[in-house]
């Protein structure tokens, strides 16, 4: 089929009879639905941009595997060069649509499939590359969105898989047949799950001898009969909803909890049945490459705050004020740290037995960490330039009712030449930027939690040469 318009793909959508429920009530038109809509919008950005002739070099590359123009969301990198598009595409998608666009965890999945289903079919000689790649071109060949399916609801913290009172906390196998598996369970924190025409599920964890029921891999469409989206709430959801006050024109986010209720598998899309060693891979994999596309997408981001306070500063009539212009530099170097360490990731790229490239966790993790605390210091800096209405700036309703509307306009006004508002409208964007929990909360547990990426940065980095180099200089044989 080639690659899709951004209308084709919100069409493609309809098609899909997914079960989403909001607010305890069935969603039976997803699409259209305000709030979900401003999530697609965003996913939508990824085909727009493919389309603009400025962006389409950088986002559409030809796949080898296919041998058509595809769309480089749904292409496992097989070079340095893919690696880099990956987060300098995140960087120009994060200003686009000033929040997640959705698309990478489906493409990371992809990355830590190609890598691990080679690997455990070279130990085992199972089948799963053959099967990943055919699952592949069906990406390619359709430009379809996938999603990851990743974090399972983990029960009481103090118990592994097979110990929890509930075994369903972890998705695992609960029935084996010839022609697929059946699975049960919950994954949280589904970013787009309903964007997505496919769901990708992984293993959250590494597992042990004795825990292949949770050992499990594989792709199935996002309306499976069996598969229950249940969108989270964000902080500003039912301004979606209402139309109003939203801040962001046009793209926002979701974060469904995704419940598989006895779910058939058909064989051809698992890929990854059991053997346990692998899944401490796919989840090293995949978190790894998330960590070095968010140091893209939340730079883009971060660049949003920038000209958002920068714009503050004009329409407040404070372009002046030196200390403004010093937290204007303190937002600038923390969003360049984070997308050089990406950057860096990519360049430092090896690759992998399979043939695909894979980044250097440790300055990906870098990365990420840096974010983890940087995006609350960028959000913090932008409040701190724009001034206290972020917090309490009254409704759009308010400014056009007759009454209020003109007592408010005239002491909302700022520098003289701007319109109020223009005014208003950037302090409601702040508020967005600063306030919409399902964003503001993944810069800090997206892709794991902080904790996480201190582990892998220690546990990858050869601290063995640094206390080589240390004794060396200090004149200590080892
Ligand atoms: Fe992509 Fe994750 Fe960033 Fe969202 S938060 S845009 S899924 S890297």
């Amino acid at each position: 089929m080639g690659l899709m318009t951004k209308n084709q793909y919100i069409e493609s959508l309809r098609k899909l009879k997914p079960t989403a429920y909001m607010f305890g009530e069935r969603v039976e038109n997803v699409v259209d639905n305000p709030r979900l809509r401003a999530g697609i919008e965003a996913t939508g950005a990824t085909y727009a941009m493919a389309e603009d002739p400025e962006w389409r070099d950088l986002i559409v590359t030809q796949s080898k595997l296919i041998n058509e123009p595809i769309n480089r969301f749904n292409n496992p990198p097989i070079s340095v060069e893919d690696l880099v598009a990956r987060v300098k595409i995140n960087r120009a998608m994060g200003q686009r649509v000033g929040t997640c666009f959705q698309r990478c965890t489906g493409q990371d999945s992809m990355c830590a499939l190609a890598v691990t289903t080679f690997d455990c079919d070279k130990k085992y000689g199972t089948p799963y590359n053959k099967r990943f790649t055919e699952f592949l071109k069906h990406m390619q060949k359709n430009d379809f969105v996938a999603n990851a399916s990743v974090t399972d609801a983990k029960g009481d913290r103090n118990f592994g898989p097979m110990e929890q009172p509930d075994k369903d906390v972890y998705l695992h196998i609960v029935e084996k047949r010839d022609d697929g598996i059946v699975v049960r369970g919950a994954k949280c924190h589904q970013t787009g799950s309903l964007s997505s025409h496919e769901l990708i599920v992984l293993p959250t964890r590494a597992m042990r001898k004795g825990e292949e029921e949770f050992a499990v891999a594989f792709a199935i469409p996002s309306d499976t009969k069996g598969v229950i989206h249940v969108v989270g709430r964000s902080s500003m959801d039912t301004r979606e909803l209402d139309g109003c006050d939203c801040g962001n024109q046009r793209y926002s986010k979701y974060a469904p909890t995704v419940i598989y209720d006895n779910v058939f598998v058909p064989r051809e899309r698992v890929f990854l049945c059991g053997e346990w060693e692998f899944a401490a891979d796919l989840v090293v994999y995949f978190s790894a490459f998330h960590r070095q596309s968010h140091g893209g997408c939340k730079a883009g981001k971060i660049d949003c705050m920038i000209g958002a306070a920068m714009t503050m500063m004009q329409y407040n009539g404070t372009e002046k004020v030196s200390h403004h212009k010093e937290k204007v530099i303190d937002m600038i170097h923390r969003a360049e740290t984070l997308y050089g360490c990406s950057i860096a990731a990519s360049y430092e790229g090896k690759q992998m037995p399979s043939g695909n490239y894979y980044i250097d966790p440790v300055l990906a993790n870098a990365s990420k960490i840096h974010e983890g605390k940087e995006m609350a210091e960028a959000t913090r800096l932008m409040i701190d330039i724009a001034g206290g209405f972020v917090a309490d700036l009254p409704s759009d309703r308010d400014f056009e009712n007759p009454e209020i509307g003109p007592l408010l306009k005239k002491y909302l006004k700022g520098a003289t030449q701007i319109p109020v508002e223009d005014r208003v409208k950037m302090f409601r964007f702040i508020e967005k930027l600063a306030m919409e929990s399902a964003d503001t909360i993944s810069d800090i547990h997206g892709g794991g939690s902080p904790a996480a990426h201190r582990l892998t940065i220690f546990r990858e980095s050869n601290t063995k040469d640094k206390i080589k180099a240390a004794k060396r200089l200090a004149g200590i044989e080892s």
